[in-house]
Order: structure tokens, then C-alpha cells, then sequence
């Protein structure tokens, strides 16, 4: 892919390029023509296919294949997890806490009404702040707590093994989403404690528009969003996406035989990355790696100096066959502060300052030396508070 193009990627945790192996079984899974749904022989291969993909994404995270519900990717898993009729113990929580960190998808709330939604405000390492949770969950009705695993901007590692506890005596359900830890760290969702789990393929290699809602044993729903033929045992409608879901399936396989050995790489050269920023920031100027001290994904930087601009420096570096990521989010050509920074207690400065660099299992030494001398050239004009110098780009 770089080779290809000559172009550095450094934007892994928007998406990923596919793997060989993914590609490989969507190429094959093309050609199987039956419904999944249908009981003669072409119908059964296609729906081998799609179970072969279900156990190994179950086993992936310690789940049963049966709790495993495939989606559209992991926007869709959040918004059919963030379900009122979701039950655990014959408790259905009617009210809804989301960490102020959450993607979008999960922000949005799901089934719940607006005035029965709390967010749970993180702390300025961007890690959720248990004890405002506590008073949150005591001696109230029992609440769908949502907290992501890694947030996708920053990386920072929740401690979701703890919330679980919290929100388990106080008899809630927990959503964790975990489209940004998966195939980075390792985690089950049995010693987490969590009851649903939502994951993404094109974050580990997969396709883009496939991903999985997997329940905990105990857990009883969601109400399908999507009603009709009653596919995904009634909580999917709609014929499923075989070939994606097998790309999906053989981008796991990869993704959890590689993992080990591509992180601790791949850390290695997040570190030597973050190294060169140090080394090369403005004398006067306080540059900020986010959440640095707290536990991190091990590909993720999220850097910013105040007088920097994080959209003329996307640019700039693009210019330079660079691809990184403003730490805001962009919708609809607009780009807007990031909503983690802003939680985090940031000011505008640094917010909008805010430069994401995230690698993958094919970066390279290469690429991170690229990128550590595009920011020795840039960092002087990109630094210079002088407006009209900023304007020139
Ligand atoms: N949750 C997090 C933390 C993400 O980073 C993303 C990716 O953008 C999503 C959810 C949405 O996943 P998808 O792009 O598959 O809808």
C-alpha cells in the first residue's frame, strides 16, 4: 500500500487498509451464491461462511458465537446497544449514563429520551472520573452505563473493569464500546464484566460497513432496530452481508495472531515518534501529549502546541504524502472542536491545536522518520504565531 503510492498512512484509527487475508475470503465468499437463510446446500455454505466469521470473532473476545450479532459497523452496535428494553436479572435500566468521551454514535443516545440521559465527565487525563460515577449510579433506579475501552482520539485505556463493578451493584448494564481497543489490546469480555460490547472490521483490517454487537451470556435483547425476516436469531433483519462478514472474520484471525508481536512493535515506534515531537518543539512553546501519562492504545499519539493549527497542519503534511488526523472531528466540511479535549479541560488553544497520529501493523520505520523530519521543516512555520505567515499555506 505505502510502497504503492509513496504515501505515509498515519491515520489508523480512522480506518485501516484491508488485510491480504480478509480480501482473500471476500474474493472467495463472492462466488457462494445462497441465502444464508436457506436450508439447501448453497444456502448452507453461505451461512458456514458467516458462522466460521461468528466463532472466530466470539473466541476473539471470550464470547458464545450465539451472542454475537452482525451489524453495519460500529456506529449501528451502539446505537442497537443503547437499547431501553435490554435486560439483565429481569431489570431493564430506563435511564442512560454516557461518559463524556463517547464517539458520536453513542452520544447520540440510542432508544433513550434526551432528559433521561447523564454524562459522566472524565478527568484531565482523560480517563472517566469514578468517583463522580458513584453518586450517579447511588440510590437511583438501576442505569445502561456506556464507557468506551480506548477512546479513539487520545487512546487512553478505561478502567472498565471497574465501572462494571459499580454499575453491577447498583444493578445496571454496562456498553462498552470497543471498535478502537480491539486488535490492539487484549481483553475478554467475561473478565471485563461487561454485558455488551461493540466492535468494527475496518478498524483491524476488515471491510468498512461490517461490525458486531456481542452480548454477555446473562443479557436478554436488544429490540432489533431493523425488523422484518428475523435473520441474527430476531435482533437484525435483513439478509446478511456474508462476504463482508467473512472478510470480517478472517481480519480477526489476523489481527489476533499478529497482535503481540505488531504492538510492541508498533509501540515502539509511537515512542520514537513522540520522541522527535519533544526534540523539535518551539524552546518557548509547552507542547502537550494527551493522556501520556495514563495507559494508552500502543499505536495512538495525540500532540499539540498553542500557537499550532491543527487543520493547516493536516494539510501541510499531507502535502508532504503525510496522512494524520486533527484531533476534531469533521462533519459535513466543518470541522469542529474536539468534544474529549473540551471534557478534558483544555482550553481553546491546545484544542484546537490538537495533531493525531496513529499507526498500524504496516508502519515502518521509514514512516516515522518521514514524519519526525516533515515536522522539523514545518514546526518553524507551523509554530509562528504571526497569523499572516499561517495564512500563506
Ligand atoms: N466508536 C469508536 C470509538 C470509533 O472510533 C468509531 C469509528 O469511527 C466508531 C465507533 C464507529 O464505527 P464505524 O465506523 O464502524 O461505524
Amino acid at each position: 500500500y505505502n510502497m504503492m503510492q509513496n504515501r505515509t498512512y498515519l491515520d489508523w484509527n480512522a480506518t485501516t487498509p484491508l488485510r491480504r487475508e480478509a480480501r482473500d475470503a471476500m474474493t472467495a465468499a463472492w462466488d457462494v451464491v445462497g441465502n444464508p437463510s436457506s436450508i439447501h446446500g448453497e444456502g448452507r455454505r453461505a451461512r458456514g461462511l458467516m458462522e466460521n466469521a461468528r466463532a472466530t470473532l466470539a473466541a476473539a473476545v471470550g464470547a458464545q458465537s450465539r451472542n454475537v450479532i452482525f451489524t453495519s459497523g460500529g456506529t449501528e452496535a451502539n446505537a442497537l446497544a443503547l437499547s431501553n428494553s435490554l435486560q439483565r436479572d429481569k431489570q431493564a435500566p430506563d435511564r442512560l449514563i454516557v461518559s463524556d468521551i463517547e464517539h458520536a454514535s453513542v452520544l447520540a443516545g440510542g432508544q433513550f429520551d434526551p432528559d433521561r440521559i447523564a454524562r459522566l465527565r472524565v478527568q484531565r487525563s482523560g480517563v472517566v472520573d469514578l468517583d463522580a460515577l458513584r453518586p450517579m449510579l447511588a440510590g437511583r433506579p438501576p442505569a445502561l452505563v456506556s464507557v468506551m475501552l480506548a477512546n479513539n482520539e487520545t487512546g487512553a485505556i478505561q478502567p472498565v473493569a471497574e465501572v462494571a463493578d459499580l454499575v453491577h451493584e447498583a444493578g445496571g448494564l454496562l456498553h462498552v464500546d470497543a471498535v478502537q481497543a480491539f486488535g490492539k489490546i487484549d481483553f475478554n469480555i467475561k473478565a471485563l464484566n461487561v454485558d455488551l460490547l461493540s466492535v468494527s472490521a475496518h478498524k483491524i483490517g476488515g471491510p468498512k460497513g461490517t461490525g458486531a454487537l456481542i452480548l454477555a451470556e446473562n443479557v436478554i435483547g436488544p429490540r432489533a432496530l431493523i425488523q422484518g425476516g428475523g435473520q441474527e436469531r430476531g435482533r437484525r433483519a435483513g439478509t446478511e452481508n456474508v462476504a463482508a462478514i467473512a472478510g470480517f472474520g478472517a481480519a480477526v484471525a489476523a489481527a489476533v495472531a499478529g497482535r503481540a508481536s505488531d504492538m510492541a512493535r508498533i509501540e515502539i515506534l509511537r515512542d520514537r515518534l513522540e520522541q522527535g515531537f519533544r526534540q523539535t518543539q518551539g524552546k518557548s512553546q509547552a507542547g502537550v501529549i494527551f493522556s501520556h501519562d495514563v495507559a494508552r492504545l500502543p499505536n495512538t499519539t495525540l500532540f499539540g502546541v498553542p500557537a499550532l493549527k491543527a487543520e493547516t497542519a493536516v494539510v501541510r503534511f499531507d502535502l508532504e504524502g503525510i496522512a494524520v488526523s486533527s484531533g476534531s472531528a469533521c462533519s459535513s466540511g466543518k470541522v469542529q472542536p474536539s468534544h474529549v479535549l473540551q471534557a478534558m479541560g483544555y482550553g481553546p488553544e491546545l484544542v484546537r491545536s490538537a495533531i493525531r497520529f496513529s499507526l498500524g501493523w504496516e508502519t515502518t520505520d521509514a514512516d516515522i522518520d518521514r514524519a519526525i523530519k516533515a515536522w522539523r521543516k514545518l514546526s518553524g512555520a507551523l509554530l509562528r504565531t504571526d497569523e499572516t505567515v499561517l495564512e500563506q499555506f
